[in-house]
């Protein structure tokens, strides 16, 4: 009972800005402005049929966060760029398995692209300095120099929700979907440096597939193929990327890490 006033109480005082919404909440409705979209990914279940996911990144003035389409309400990613507004009406909160909040998009939700409402400009990010950052900061943005390239880490993921999978023999099994056929998801690592200090950054794949300019399909390449891999790390040396994330520790190394949910290229007129 206790648990329920309170999921109440919090939805009760949702002021329809992204803030506000919580893991959880459910029936959500909030307009904000496109700030990064990601191509559309099809997949195959375990009984056969088909699916098909897409995403995209919402900002308003308070914060960001990422909306997944599934289904045909993936149709909406064609009208979708950067700067367009939009409200989102219905769906489901939740955090995914890097700490981010989603609002995932069931069949009764929909996508408004130009509404009546009145839309606010998406917040500008606090800019910080490497040396500034603290443990546990959230939607910070940082700009800087990638000094160091890690080879891409492979792990298999479900196709249906992207649940890291459990492996038994040679079959994989998704908590919540039972025996799948595993997609492949990624991870990167990178050392970026501000000139301030020099900070590990973890992009995970859509930021892996910005910051290399790849497809999905490109990058999967490089599971079979690692060495391919080899003169990217080059490429991507002495460029600069702003990125948009938050802060954690990692305890095992007693360091902090900054784990990207949105990345830009920066192009040399930004930098004056
Ligand atoms: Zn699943």
């Amino acid at each position: 009972i206790v648990a329920n006033e309170l999921g109440v109480k919090i939805f009760d005082s949702s002021s329809g800005k992204i803030k506000d919404l919580f893991p959880g909440m459910r029936n959500v409705e909030f307009v904000g402005r496109v700030t990064q979209v990601f191509d559309v990914r099809s997949f195959s279940r375990a009984d056969g049929s088909q699916g098909k996911v897409a995403s995209f990144n919402v900002g308003d003035d308070t914060g960001f966060m990422r909306v997944v389409c599934w289904g045909s309400q993936t149709d909406i990613i064609s009208q979708l760029s950067e700067g367009v507004p939009v409200k989102v009406v219905g769906g489901f909160v939740r955090e995914n398995q890097r700490g981010f909040k989603e609002v995932h998009l069931n069949d009764s939700s929909r996508v408004v692209v130009n509404p009546d409402d009145s839309v606010p400009e998406v917040k500008k990010n606090v800019r910080k300095s490497l040396k500034d950052l603290n443990e546990n900061d959230v939607n910070v943005e940082i700009l800087g120099t990638i000094v160091q390239v890690f080879d891409p880490y492979f792990f298999e993921v479900c196709p249906d929700c992207n649940a890291r999978l459990n492996k038994s023999g040679d079959k994989f099994s998704c908590p919540a979907h039972g025996e799948v056929v595993p997609s492949y998801s990624y991870v990167l690592n990178v050392y970026v440096d501000d000139g301030s200090d020099t900070m590990r950054v973890v992009l995970f794949r859509n930021q892996v597939e910005k910051l290399l300019n790849k497809s999905k399909e490109e990058i999967l390449k490089f599971r079979d193929a690692p060495e391919a891999f080899d003169p990217l790390k080059t490429d991507l040396l002495g460029e600069q990327f702003r990125f948009i994330g938050r802060v954690k520790k990692n305890t095992f190394f007693d360091r902090l890490e900054f784990t990207a949910n949105q990345v830009f290229p920066v192009d040399e007129s930004q930098l004056k």
